[in-house]
């Protein structure tokens, strides 16, 4: 089996799934539609109780001070060849009493955003949405490029400036070191960024 193989089926979520947090303590983080994981968990192994299932194994309440919050821990369990695997454990957490400036607020739906939020962890230990968790690892994948190749840091010759994956009018993104050899080609065998091949 191509251990890489339910990683790279799971890893890209597209845009429509994806909302960008705009408050608060995850300002900036991305926001995955969670109908969106039950959906790829569907293509990937079959519906739901057929070709994987959750089990919920624990529910509680952690108290800090008049705030609360509800956890949950699932296992969820996918069929590969006919056989189901070992648990895959997720815990999650929900806001079920939290204080604010008006009193106190009460979520009756912390345990189903708790259940959410497990079911997430676990998903990630498949590889489900690694995208987004591992943002820096895009480029290596998405572009053929060696195994070699993607341990290597191509920089400006002249600034030490990183090379970025770019992406060209056609839409067909170029590596690092795809950059690097095609800058060095255009600048006499020095690899230099585009600010630097302006200056030199
Ligand atoms: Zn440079």
């Amino acid at each position: 089996m191509d251990n890489l193989k339910y990683y790279n089926m799971g890893r890209q979520v597209p845009q429509e799934a994806k909302k960008s947090i705009g408050g608060g303590r995850l300002k900036g983080m991305t926001d995955i539609n969670p109908m969106w994981r039950i959906k790829k968990l569907t293509e990937m192994f079959g519906p739901c109780g057929i070709g994987w299932k959750y089990e919920i194994e624990k529910e509680w309440i952690e108290k800090n001070g008049d705030e609360q919050a509800a956890f949950v821990k699932i296992n969820l369990y996918i069929k590969d060849d006919d056989k189901w695997s070992d648990a895959i454990p997720g815990v999650g957490g929900s806001m079920f009493v939290t204080k604010e400036k008006a009193g106190l607020y009460t979520s009756d739906e912390c345990f189903k955003m708790a259940l959410t939020d497990a079911l997430s962890v676990s998903c990630k230990a498949l590889g489900i949405a690694a995208d987004v968790y591992f943002d820096k690892d895009k480029s290596k994948y998405d572009v053929n490029t060696t195994e070699k190749e993607i341990e290597k840091e191509y920089k400006c010759e002249k600034c030490s400036k990183p090379f970025e994956p770019w992406t060209d009018k056609n839409g067909k993104t170029w590596s690092p070191g795809q950059v690097a050899h095609f800058s060095k080609n255009k600048n006499n065998g020095v690899a230099l960024c585009y600010d630097c091949s302006k200056s030199k």
